[in-house]
């Protein structure tokens, strides 16, 4: 269901916008930022600006249900906008997209407004975009979960669970923090396999998981799962997602229960929101399950979503390294992969996790899983890379890495394409390591 706000013909008065790697007018991605020196507020990327929520709304510029969802997206956070129907957020989308035309009936009147309405980004601090009541990490990655379970269980990588149940943990969401915040590395108790006894002190295989994070809407009551036909509605937006794991934490304490302190040190998150109906050009189906794969349970099973539920979305890894900083060289890719390598679909991992009675509230966040294709420039964590830390990578710079040091640094861009369509991305996530 596309409509104007996705014609790529059209431009936007904020001349930085046009050809913007991000953010051109057709993206329109929801944030909370804030002027320096000033309260935090609801805004929209536009090229390298950022259009003010409250100070557009102050100026007359929303009717109706725009002006419900502009008012909503105006506070300390989005969960208020996140909390509403499909309706009210399309129609903000609608209003954004005539406000910020280049070429409208109102465009000379709103232009005289831009030193009233339009920030430059570079003089903002972007926030986080909700107080996140949850924070749940699936592992939709098939290649990751393959990969990953290879190292384990060479000749049966896979779980027995893993083609019937989207599999995930609760995660913190109290340490999830937005991109560019410095991630302190992490100390706990780790034991490697020539240690007699676990040891408490710093990380030693600190890594990255590569994910898109998910953020879900208006949510359900408790006791009242959401139908897999209605899943995919209530997921509004996307982000990057960088689930940082200790893996030497991780190995010596996730048995029995799953993942804990090796994971809740700290998550980050790309700060802009970008909308479900940004997103509606770049949906396609869901790759079709292999051969002999079970079929899911009914719950988790929708044709209409398996037409339209994936994400042609391509997220890349870089690193850099202080030495490269040092000497002044590009960040190294580390990898390049599709969101359509999950196995799992938004709505499924959305029924699956109402489908017990719990209820999902505005807000809350999910991380895909990460996300790897079936070659090694595809895989989204070093873990991986490394083949758990027994084969160095080697960098451009003459570096190695089997995993990351201190000031490393990680950042995650993604950006969507498709033949009749402006591209569109997701803007960064990034973050540095900071001693422990
Ligand atoms: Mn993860």
């Amino acid at each position: 269901m596309t409509d104007f706000t996705h014609d790529p013909s059209r431009k936007s008065w904020v001349a930085s916008a046009s050809g913007h790697g991000d953010f051109p007018l057709q993206n329109l991605p929801l944030g909370i930022f804030r002027p320096r020196g000033e309260e935090p507020r609801g805004g929209v990327a536009i090229g390298d600006e950022i259009l003010d929520l409250p100070m557009a709304l102050a100026q007359g510029l929303f009717t109706g249900e725009a002006e419900q969802a502009a008012r909503a997206a105006s506070g300390r956070s989005l969960n208020p906008l996140m909390a509403l129907g499909k309706g009210s957020r399309a129609a903000l989308r609608r209003r954004l997209s005539e406000i910020l035309d280049g070429a409208g009936p109102e465009t000379a009147m709103i232009k005289e407004l831009a030193p009233r309405i339009l920030h430059h980004a570079q003089d903002c601090a972007l926030e986080l975009p909700a107080e996140i009541g949850d924070y749940t990490d699936f592992y939709a990655g098939i290649q990751h979960a393959t990969n990953t379970g290879r190292l384990l269980r060479p000749d049966n990588p896979l779980m027995p669970n893993y083609k019937h149940i989207p599999v995930a943990y609760h995660g913190r969401s109290s340490s999830v923090v937005t991109s560019g915040t410095p991630v302190r590395r992490p100390q706990g108790q780790r034991k490697r396999g020539d240690e007699a006894a676990p040891t408490y002190g710093p990380s030693r295989n600190l890594d990255y998981e590569l994910e898109l994070g998910l953020w879900i809407g208006p949510g359900n009551a408790q006791g009242e799962p959401i139908p897999v036909a209605e899943a995919g509605g209530h997921v509004i937006g996307f982000c990057l997602l960088n689930d940082w794991s200790a893996r030497d934490i991780q190995g010596w304490e996730y048995q029995p229960l799953g993942p804990f302190l090796g994971k809740s040190f700290s998550t980050t998150i790309s700060p802009w929101v970008v909308t479900a109906e940004a997103l509606e050009p770049f949906r396609q189906a869901q790759a079709p399950r292999g051969e002999g794969d079970p079929a899911p349970l009914p719950y988790l099973w929708d044709d209409a979503d398996q037409g339209n539920g994936a994400f042609g979305v391509d997220l890349e890894v870089f690193i850099e390294t202080p030495v490269m900083r040092e000497k002044g060289a590009a960040p190294q890719r580390f990898s390049r992969v599709s969101a359509a390598n999950l196995y799992w679909t938004a709505a499924q991992m959305v029924a699956h996790h109402s489908s017990g009675g719990c209820n999902l509230r505005p807000g809350d966040l999910f991380g895909s899983g990460t996300i790897s294709g079936v070659e090694r420039e595809t895989w989204g964590s070093l873990l991986e890379q490394s083949a758990g830390g027994r084969q160095p990578l080697a960098l451009a710079s003459g570096e190695t890495r089997r995993f990351l040091e201190d000031g490393d640094e990680i950042v995650f861009r993604a950006s969507c394409q498709k033949e009749g369509f402006a591209p569109i991305g997701f803007g960064e996530c990034r973050g540095r390591i900071a001693p422990a």
